[in-house]
């Protein structure tokens, strides 16, 4: 059995309602997030494919991958898509102590806002987190949630992370799952690649022949 959900249930939003899920949206918007950046080869393939739907998306960065790779980091700024924040070395919330899971986090902050100053950019404002794996103990949200971020989470899962599901079946979660307002999560990861090179060309046609336009966070 899988242990995730390719659609977010009702009662897990509930149940953590101070976290962002998905936007109300009356109108045709989807928002694409991509998380584990920025990874050589695999973002500028993801940066490629959103430009050509001029489709905007949020990455969610590792920090250590951020000073590995700047030069990809800034593409990601140039092309206008927004950043937010996953660790700084990739941290499961529920087996991190809550100090280390918050400097960890604030580490990743700092790496942010310097390579903004270095590319001689206003410092985005913007605080979102995404914890990885989706792991974080309510008192390590309670502490990021007191310092001004807002946590945001997924409605839908492509799941490109699984290596065990065929890529039509990573395309088939985010088509069958994705309507006004959902956040869904891709990676530009290498684990995740086969999958996400798959199904990111064709969710980006599919709505946009039906008429929806892609935003950041
Ligand atoms: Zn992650």
């Amino acid at each position: 059995m899988k242990s995730y959900f390719p659609e977010t249930p009702r009662f897990i939003m509930r149940l953590f309602s101070k976290y962002t899920w998905r936007f109300n949206s009356d109108k045709k918007e989807i928002f694409l997030t991509f998380d584990d950046g920025p990874t050589p080869k695999i973002t500028q393939f993801v940066l490629a494919e959103l430009k050509k739907y001029n489709a905007k998306a949020t990455f969610f960065c590792i920090g250590k991958n951020i000073q590995n790779h700047p030069e990809i980091f800034k593409d990601i700024i140039s092309d206008g898509h927004s950043i937010g924040n996953h660790t700084q070395n990739h941290l499961k919330g529920w087996q991190t102590n809550n100090a280390t899971y918050i400097e960890n986090t604030l580490t990743c902050e700092h790496v942010i806002s310097k390579e903004f100053k270095n590319l001689k950019l206003k410092t985005q404002n913007l605080k979102i987190f995404r914890p990885p794996y989706g792991k974080i103990k309510k008192a390590q949200a309670k502490e990021l949630l007191k310092r001004g971020y807002k946590i945001i989470m997924w409605s839908v899962l492509s799941a490109d992370f699984d290596t065990t599901i065929s890529n039509e079946k990573c395309l088939n979660n985010v088509l069958k799952n994705t309507k006004a307002g959902s956040i869904i999560v891709f990676h530009d990861s290498v684990k995740a690649a086969e999958r996400m090179q798959y199904a990111l060309p064709k969710v980006l046609k599919h709505f946009s022949d039906k008429g929806f336009v892609f935003k950041s966070i």
